[in-house]
């Protein structure tokens, strides 16, 4: 049997066209969602929004930077529009520019904090005012567990992501009494794009420090994302939940 959890439910899914997006986006289109694939690269959205309809889901494309302000909010209207509400927003787009305080540029630690930080506090905006007009809403943002114990080579990320947690809670008490929940999650090391590109030997030494011993995979984040946007969380809101497989518990 077909499972109901978010049927009827719109969802948005910043940067979405691939990786841990993705597969939140994905999941939740399997469990009744309609989703919009939003992502800076729209070649790759538009793709992966296909593939979705082509399995009979309802998903659409929209191109957002989600540093963009206008972007953002029209990227909410366009989901209203198209899908009739706004009611699970995942605020999950991300880059990284790793490099050592001595070395990171100013521009790459603006950048960083732009993207996640700003991002999210964007995308929480924007669909919390759809949301509040709504009377109910579940906004999920994609942290890091670097934003719990700081990684080396990583100011810029981990202070983004440590951020998100501020603005969860922040957010999560403002809209409290409009019934929108604001929860974040904290992903440990997920086999993505992001990180193929870490050195082997980097890899090797982060997997040794996972309990569960393996490295995550998308859908290991996905279903934590389908569980907080979810009324199986309806009295859930404020929290960071860790998927880490155990790592820095
Ligand atoms: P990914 O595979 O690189 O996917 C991120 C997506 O976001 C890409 O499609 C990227 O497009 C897009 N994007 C980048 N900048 C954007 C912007 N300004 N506006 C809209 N979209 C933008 O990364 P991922 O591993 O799935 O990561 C997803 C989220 O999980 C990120 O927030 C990341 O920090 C977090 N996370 C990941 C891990 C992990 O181990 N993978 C661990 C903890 C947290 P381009 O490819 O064109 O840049």
């Amino acid at each position: 049997m077909r499972s109901t959890l978010v049927e009827g439910r719109t969802a948005i899914v910043t940067g979405a066209a691939q990786g841990i997006g993705l597969a939140i986006a994905t999941l939740l289109a399997e469990h009744g969602a309609s989703v919009v694939i939003s992502d800076i690269n729209i070649d790759a959205a538009t793709q992966s929004a296909e593939s979705l309809r082509s399995k009979g889901y309802h998903a659409i494309a929209v191109a957002c930077d989600v540093t963009d302000e206008q972007a953002v909010e029209s990227l909410a209207d366009t989901c209203q529009r198209e899908f009739g509400s706004v009611d699970i927003m995942v605020n999950n787009a991300g880059i990284t520019r790793d490099a050592t305080m001595t070395k990171m540029t100013l521009a790459d630690f603006r950048t960083v904090l732009d993207v996640h930080l700003t991002g999210a506090w964007l995308g929480t905006r924007a669909a919390g005012r759809v949301m509040r007009e709504q009377r109910r809403g579940a906004i999920v943002n994609i942290s890091s567990i670097s934003g719990k114990v700081g990684n080396f080579g990583q100011t810029n990320y981990s202070a983004a992501k440590a951020g998100m947690v501020g603005l969860t809670k922040a957010s999560a008490k403002e809209l409290a009494k409009y019934g929108v929940r604001v929860n974040a999650i904290q992903p440990g090391l997920i086999r993505t794009a992001m990180t193929a590109a870490m050195p082997p030997e980097v890899l090797a030494q982060k997997m040794a420090e996972i309990p569960l011993g393996r490295i995550g995979e998308p859908e290991d984040i996905a279903r934590a994302a389908l569980f907080l946007a979810s009324d199986l969380s309806g009295y859930i809101t404020g929290t960071v939940t860790e998927v880490t497989g155990g790592r820095h518990m």
